[in-house]
């Protein structure tokens, strides 16, 4: 390759400099759409605090908020002033009208299938579950699980499916969330799956698709810890080892929507094969499927045929906590991986928090003080402190939330986008 030669920088005088932004991009999104996202996050706001936030007139708020309470998507609450009890006229805040529409959640895992709906503001209404037997799925298969859980929350929720205004959906492995594609994925058998269209046919709604590692990290930037942060990571360990990234407030998904993929960064040259056929992949040594690996030939024991490798690990947990010192060793080389990669993760990206996310963290051999220490090691030494690692064993439920919180943002996107008549909905 060619070094470029500096002198092709400028082209001519008034090629002008500065990043190029495409118009109307993130940057750049309309105001009302701002004010709206201003008054969901604050559950309650007054009009006056909207503009001093947004750094605008209280006179461009009050028309902007006066057609999003016109179009039913936010509506006025009287609210007591704050060391006035029981004195003068309630003060008028902001609240966004939960009523107004209505989503579904759903993750869909090697174990079960979760689903949340939720309203407009965020509010649960109603959760499922249904279990499944381990391994891919042919689509038709998938979808038909999909739908069967889909009309057993709505009934939950006492609504019909036709109420729902979009879905959203969470799937292991590489996903194309701009285009709905599946490129691979555990639950599938197929590659290359437009799994968003699919379902949105089978369904007959707008159906929105992401990587579960991405909407995990989104439920906790809405509804968890990471409300208040800029920048935070979330490493997730379950079937694989997959990480979301927040980088000022929005999830990083890389140019093609493919990237943060941190369980297949390599940690060792030609080291342990992983399941997308290479070496070396950090989820190769943390991964339930490579301690299980490891488990059958250590402690000597058969994996039989359709027994659920949790079965395997929670037996493997048990043994170490006896005091075997195979099964031990097991959990505490997989954490010793595991501080690498998250090492990689700090140096790489200076988060002010790393959260663990997942179904295995309850094996706290993973994060033992000694892989902690050794993560801190590894990260490059600055004398300044590294970013707290927080631990949060939320089941799947969190999961479908983000996937809510994915439909709930398509669903404002789409209603408040430039150009479209909000009035008229
Ligand atoms: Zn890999």
């Amino acid at each position: 390759m060619k070094p470029r030669d500096l002198s092709t920088f400028r082209q001519d005088e008034r090629s002008g400099c500065g990043p190029l932004i495409a118009p109307l991009s993130e940057q750049t999104r309309p105001l009302r759409q701002q004010v709206f996202e201003r008054v969901r996050a604050a559950g309650l706001i007054p009009r006056v605090q909207v503009a001093k936030e947004l750094g605008v007139s209280p006179a461009s708020v009050t028309t902007l908020t006066q057609e999003l309470i016109e179009s039913g998507l936010i509506e006025e609450v009287s609210a007591q002033r704050e060391g006035e009890a029981g004195r003068g006229r309630p003060a008028v805040a902001l609240g966004v009208r939960a009523g107004a529409h209505l989503v579904a959640g759903m993750k869909l895992s090697d174990r079960e299938h979760t689903a949340v709906v939720v309203d407009f503001a965020g509010n649960l209404i109603a959760d499922d579950v249904i279990a499944r037997s381990p391994g891919p799925m042919a689509l038709p298969e998938l979808l038909s699980a999909m739908k069967t859980l889909l009309a057993r929350v709505c009934a939950k929720a006492g609504i019909d499916m036709r109420a729902l205004t979009a879905v959203g959906l969470g799937v292991p492995g590489f996903v194309d969330c701009e285009e709905g594609m599946v490129l691979w994925s555990s639950v599938l058998i197929d590659r290359g799956v437009p799994l968003a269209r699919a379902a949105s046919m089978r369904f007959g709604l707008p159906v929105h698709v992401d990587n579960d590692a991405n909407l995990v990290t989104l439920a906790e930037l809405w509804f968890g810890a990471g409300r208040g942060l800029s920048d935070f990571a979330v490493v997730t360990i379950e079937h694989g080892v997959g990480m979301g990234c927040v980088i000022n407030h929005r999830i990083y998904r890389g140019a093609k929507g493919l990237g943060m993929e941190l369980g297949h960064t390599k940690v060792q040259l030609d080291g342990a094969l992983c399941r997308c056929g290479q070496r070396g992949c950090l989820e190769a040594y943390v991964a339930d499927y490579a301690l299980a690996r490891e488990a059958t030939t250590a402690l000597n024991w058969s994996h039989k045929e359709g027994q659920p490798i949790s079965v395997l690990l929670e037996s493997l947990y048990d043994h170490a906590k006896a005091g075997n010192t195979a099964a031990r060793s097991i959990f505490r080389r997989a954490g010793r991986y595991l501080a690498v990669g998250l090492s990689n993760v700090v140096n790489l990206f200076d988060p002010s928090l790393i959260i663990l996310s997942g179904e295995r963290m309850r094996y706290d051999y993973l994060y033992a003080a000694e892989t902690l220490a050794e993560m801190e090691q590894l990260a490059i030494q600055t004398g300044r402190p590294k970013p707290p690692i927080e631990i949060h064993a939320w089941g799947d439920l969190l999961w479908a939330h983000g996937a809510a919180a994915l439909a709930l943002s398509a669903v404002s996107e789409r209603l408040l986008s430039p150009g479209r008549d909000i009035a008229a909905q």
